[in-house]
């Protein structure tokens, strides 16, 4: 069901083509003055230069990778379980813990995780990937046992109402840079080296910081969620980082009762 946008991926050589021809007239030779070279196919109508569809995926739908989960808006149903889950092939020591996402967000981790450590920014791993309705049961009440409701539910989800139930969110560390799943991870090599490049592979950063009246959540510099590249990637062009605002949601501070 997730498909990439081919008429992005089209447009892009035709513009630069077109670009070359305007900016570098008689670069590329025409075909009557070179026999036998192919001619350069001229199309009829123009490509849209973006076009992004907003009406590609459902918002609702549990298993659409654009599904809106937060404290307003639980998945449904409540025990909604993803059909295609699978156990991400990170490299190095990167899924220690064997830990499963959805297919779609898994493979696009290992594309991710192989770029970071080319990059010199480390060796990603995974801390936690999916967590099923009943594994969500057992960590919000140890929460909420030892810290109270109010604080506990800050740290834990209800049940229904984590992202992590979709398989679609990743909470990333790094091999040996010494946070984890804590705010200073935002510092770490890893941590800024996702905070820039994760849109490239379709990740956002779900909880940013200073967001916590429209998301419910604090800053969570190490949870990411997969929405594919054609609505990161469209984010990053509108600079809005939070999926409440860039869909015109309501706020989701807290749960409704
Ligand atoms: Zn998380």
């Amino acid at each position: 069901m997730f498909k990439p946008n081919l008429r992005l991926l089209w447009a892009l050589p035709v513009l630069s083509i077109t670009l070359g021809l305007a900016l570098f007239p008689g670069v590329l030779p025409s075909s009557a003055e070179t026999p036998g070279a192919a001619a350069i196919p001229t199309p009829t109508r123009m490509p849209p230069v973006y076009n992004f569809d907003r009406n590609l995926y459902s918002l609702d739908d549990s298993a659409s990778p654009w599904v809106v989960v937060n404290k307003r808006t639980p998945l449904y149903p409540l025990r909604y379980k993803p059909k295609s889950l699978v156990k991400p092939a990170m490299p190095g020591a990167g899924n220690p813990y064997g830990l499963k996402l959805a297919k779609v967000a898994g493979t696009a981790l290992v594309k991710m995780a192989k770029a970071m450590k080319a990059a010199g920014a480390g060796t990603l791993v995974l801390q936690s990937g999916y967590r099923s309705y009943v594994s969500q049961v057992s960590v919000h009440n140890a929460q909420v046992k030892r810290y109270g409701l109010a604080k506990g539910e800050a740290l834990a989800a209800r049940p229904g109402f984590s992202e992590h139930q979709t398989g679609l969110a990743a909470d990333l560390a790094a091999v040996g840079q010494h946070c984890t799943i804590q705010i200073c991870f935002a510092k770490t090599k890893a941590g800024k080296w996702l905070a820039s490049n994760a849109y490239k592979y379709g990740f956002i950063l779900r909880y940013p910081a200073g967001q916590t009246p429209i998301t419910g959540y604090q800053f969570e510099p190490w949870h990411f969620r997969f929405v594919g590249q054609e609505l990161s990637k469209e984010m990053k062009i509108e600079s809005i980082g939070v999926l409440e605002l860039f869909w015109r949601l309501p706020y989701a501070p807290t749960y409704a009762g």
